[in-house]
């Protein structure tokens, strides 16, 4: 069905407005691949994405990988502002594209990983109606051939102001943002997925409540890698 409505209607490029395709071969070739790869610990550069031997302490993801740099037609189709039809089928291109990309790294190495994406917070769901980093991790699991679990991981609803919370409490607060079932997760390895990885705390975060119930290893994908 698909098809047919783009032979009758072909798509025109969301950012140059070339017929044939929502975003465009010419204008992905012109988006900058992550290269060299960072510490999702530490943030400075690191072979493969590979945490560094001297930032390795317990319940630390052990690997972080992201296919572009968050610049430019990268970072303006993760961040559309007004999301259709349209800004979602950009973005599964994008989502194929960077997993074929990363498909052909062969410092990747996903073997007997399952796939979670990072649950969407309260704020970007009412702006966006849907999470970017399930539409990524559902395509790199195909990709890949990977499981794909969806309901790993939670976000805890932070409904209760902090107003009303102790100093103590406050920090608890800030400090589990995810909660996962126990035996869902123990003995298992999984990849955490997301559309843009900043500072690499919540990777740190999901990772930490992910070892905390028994996962064996967690390694970490994001679409696009903010550099600051
Ligand atoms: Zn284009
Ligand atoms: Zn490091």
């Amino acid at each position: 069905m698909d098809n047919l409505l783009n032979l009758i209607f072909p798509p025109k490029c969301l950012f140059c407005n070339r017929i044939g395709d929502i975003f465009c071969d010419y204008c992905l070739a012109e988006c900058l691949l992550l290269n060299p790869q960072y510490c999702v610990v530490c943030d400075r550069k690191a072979t493969d994405g590979y945490t560094h031997t001297d930032c390795k302490r317990e319940l630390l993801p052990s690997q972080c990988v992201s296919v572009y740099l968050y610049s430019g037609k990268i970072r303006d189709c993760i961040k559309f502002s007004k999301y259709g039809p349209k800004q979602f089928s950009a973005m599964k291109k994008l989502s194929t594209e960077a997993t074929a990309i990363a498909y052909e790294w062969d410092f990747i190495n996903l073997e007997g990983y399952t796939c979670v994406p990072i649950p969407i917070s309260i704020r970007k769901e009412a702006y966006r109606g849907f999470n970017q980093a399930e539409l990524i991790a559902k395509t790199l699991s195909w990709k890949f051939g990977l499981r794909y679990e969806i309901s790993i991981l939670n976000r805890v609803k932070d409904t209760r102001s902090q107003f009303s919370l102790s100093r103590k409490e406050r920090f608890q607060n800030l400090n589990a943002s995810f909660t996962c079932l126990e035996e869902k997760v123990r003995g298992r390895k999984f990849l955490l997925v997301d559309d843009v990885c900043t500072t690499g705390a919540t990777f740190l975060e999901a990772a930490k409540t992910l070892y905390l119930a028994g996962a064996l290893d967690v390694k970490c994908f994001s679409l696009s890698k903010k550099v600051l």
